[in-house]
Parts: structure tokens; sequence; C-alpha cells
């Protein structure tokens, strides 16, 4: 039986709001995403009210819970401070997921460590973000195989597929099951390749994702990172929403990252986005661990002949005048785009090949970077 916005309205209709009024006509509401049983949506209200609000989202929650037909529901909570505005109060750490003040457009002020407002996940030694400046430059691809790279190095791993505007992970994965709830009602990751994996695009349909507004990416984000079962990690790879606009700065700065990989195409137009990603990690204190030039070269699939049809050497140029780590070079080859795009990434169908050697190096590199951190965990 398939639920209709309409149903999920009419059960919110039902309930007051703080403002005297039905929550339907508080003007609170983003629009409802409902397909398949699953119902999505946030309330959008003031950061000064957002603790009176919890209690609201929490009866939405169970209200839309209770339509017959409904498997999952996501409430947001998103607060916004107006400009000028008192800060809002310290995002509470647990007891209440789905509240997540958004201060976008607004990085840390004085000296303190952004850390400092970024509850860690419980469990979770490093949380690390693959991110690039634009799309399309094999961001996806990297994180997955970069993440089975760590895998291989021994670590416990998980991904976290936070780019809600376009989920690759069912397809990088093959992935299609729905995640379950445990006793605590939180999202159990799916499991695959030995990795913890949750995407926004196991839950709703790739379409139904990519209407989501601004605020909502902050607050789908921290309940997917908060309101799962991730149990006892290493390190949680967050692939990111390409580009580095306002949702990308939010993210970077209220997700509690060790570090951030950049990836990028040779061609300069990205290495000029790359920077951009560079720039927004560092305005939020958020250490780069590297950047990977992908689709570096071509390799031919029947010669195994090499050539650098972008010129060569570009990003690791780039990466020298930075002064932050090249990682590697990924070349452009018919069996990476084969592998990633059959569900079958290639660190994990093709261990012993030439690339899962490459992801493995550049993996290494980011485990040397963070094992400070893991072995403080
Ligand atoms: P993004 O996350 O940056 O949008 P994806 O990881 O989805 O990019 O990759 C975009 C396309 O490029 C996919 O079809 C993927 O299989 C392919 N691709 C990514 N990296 C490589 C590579 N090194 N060689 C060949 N194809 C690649």
């Amino acid at each position: 039986m398939s639920v209709t916005q309409q149903q999920v309205l009419d059960s919110l209709a039902r309930i007051k709001s703080p403002r005297g009024v039905a929550l339907t006509n508080a003007n609170v509401l983003s629009p409802i995403s409902a397909s398949d049983g699953k119902v999505f949506f946030s309330i959008n209200v003031d950061a000064a009210e957002a603790r009176a609000w919890e209690s609201i989202r929490v009866e939405a929650e169970a209200t839309v819970r209770a339509i017959p037909g409904v498997t999952t529901v996501m409430v947001a909570l998103t607060a916004e401070r107006k400009p000028g505005s008192a800060p809002p109060p310290p995002t509470p750490s647990r007891g209440t997921p789905g509240v997540q003040p958004v201060h976008a457009h607004k990085p840390p002020q004085g000296g303190g460590s952004p850390m400092s407002r970024q509850s860690e996940i419980p469990g979770v030694a490093a949380v690390i973000a693959v991110a690039s400046g634009k799309g399309g430059v094999g961001k996806s691809t990297t994180a997955l195989n970069l993440a089975l790279g760590l895998r291989d190095h021994g670590l416990k791993v998980g991904l976290l597929d936070a780019d809600i505007y376009g989920p690759s992970m069912p397809r990088l994965t093959g992935l299609r099951d729905k995640p379950e709830l445990n006793n605590e009602r939180k999202m159990i990751p799916l499991r695959r390749f030995g990795l913890a994996i949750m995407s926004i695009g196991f839950l709703v349909e790739e379409e139904t994702a990519m209407i989501w507004r601004g605020p909502m990416v902050m607050s789908a984000v921290t309940q997917m990172l908060r309101d799962v079962e991730w149990g006892q990690l290493d390190v949680l790879v967050v692939d990111m929403p390409p580009g580095t606009g306002d949702a990308q700065l939010t993210l970077a700065q209220n997700v509690p990252l060790k570090g951030a990989v950049i990836v990028s195409t040779p061609q300069d137009l990205s290495l000029i986005d790359a920077r951009r990603g560079l720039a927004m990690f560092r305005k939020v204190n958020v250490p780069v661990l590297g950047i990977v030039e992908n689709m570096s070269y071509f390799q031919c699939p029947h010669c195994g002949t090499r050539s650098d049809i972008f010129g060569h050497g570009g990003a690791q140029h780039e990466a020298e005048k930075l002064g932050v780590p090249f990682l590697g070079e990924i070349p452009l080859h018919m069996a990476i785009r084969a592998t990633s795009d059959a569900g079958t990434p290639v660190v994990d169908s093709e261990p012993d090949g030439p690339y899962a050697a490459i992801y493995r190096a550049i993996a290494g590199q980011v485990r040397d970077q963070l094992k400070g951190v893991i072995a403080a965990a």
C-alpha cells in the first residue's frame, strides 16, 4: 500500500504547533516526500525556537509512522539563525537526534576548533570526507574504492553517501535494500564488501532526493550520521555532495571531520574547482589529507599504453604549490568504469589487479595520517 502526500498532510493537520495553529498551517513544513512507504520532510524554524519544536518533530514522526503502509519516516528539524540574532544553543551531543542548528555561511569565529561544536559519532574513531569541486570527476568511485582500500589495510570502515542530490552508492554497490530499524529506532546500515554503508538512495528514489532544499541537506546528513547504528568503526568515509556551495560548507563545518580527501581531474578547470574545495576545508579548520588525481591518464584496455591526454602532473604540481600531500593518480580505464557501474568496485572484484594496488596505496597514506586519531580512540 503506498502512502500519499495528502495522507501525510491530513495526519499532520491534527498536530497543534507551538504557534497555536495546526502544524500544517504554521508555515514551517518543507515539501513532503512520500514514495514507496518512505516519508521524508523537514520542519524549518528559527534557531531560538528549535528546542520548543523538538517534541513536535517527535510527535510528527510518530503520527506519520502510524499511517498504514508507512515503513520509514524521517522528520528533520532544521534551525536557521537569523542574521544578527543571538547564537543558538550548543548542539546537543546526544538524545535529540534531528536537531542540528544550521550555521550556513558562518565559518567558526575566533581561534576555537570547530570540533567543539561537533559532537563525535559514538564508536567511530575518524570521520573523513571525500570531496570534489564539481560533479563527474569520479568522487564517489574514489570514495568507495578508498573505503575498500582502508578495509584492506585491516581497518573497520563505514561509508556514508552524503551526496543527497545524486546518491550513487546504490549503483556503485549494487545494494537496493531498505535499511531496517533497530530497537532504538536507529537505522542499521547495509553491509557489503565488509563495509557498513548508508545512502539516502536506499531510502528515496533518486529523483526524490534531487529536490531536497538547502537546509534539508544538513539535517538529512545529520540523521544519516547520528540516527544510524554504525557500530565500532575506525574510519567513516563520507562521500560529500560535489561542489563548494553553502550546503557543502555547512556540512564541512558541522560534520565532525578529521580530514578531507579532494578528488580532481587533471584539467585546469577542475583544478581550480579543487582549489576552491581546499579553501573551503581550510576555512572550517578541517585538515586536507591530500589530493587524488582521477582520470589522470588514459590507459588503453587493449594494449595497456598510457596516454597523458590531459597533460600530466597538474594535480601533483598544484598539491605541492598548495602544501598538501599528493596521494596518487588513478588512470581513466574501462575496468574502473565497468566495475564501478556494475556494483562490483575494482578493489573488491580485482583485488590483485593494478587498480586495486593504486587505491590501496592511496588508502595507506590516508591511514598513516589518521593513525594517531584511530589509536587514541
Ligand atoms: P562523481 O561522484 O564525481 O559524480 P562518479 O564516481 O559517479 O563521479 O564517476 C562518474 C563516472 O565516471 C562513472 O561512470 C564512473 O564509473 C566513471 N569513472 C570514475 N573514475 C573513473 C576512472 N578512473 N576510470 C574510468 N571511469 C571512471
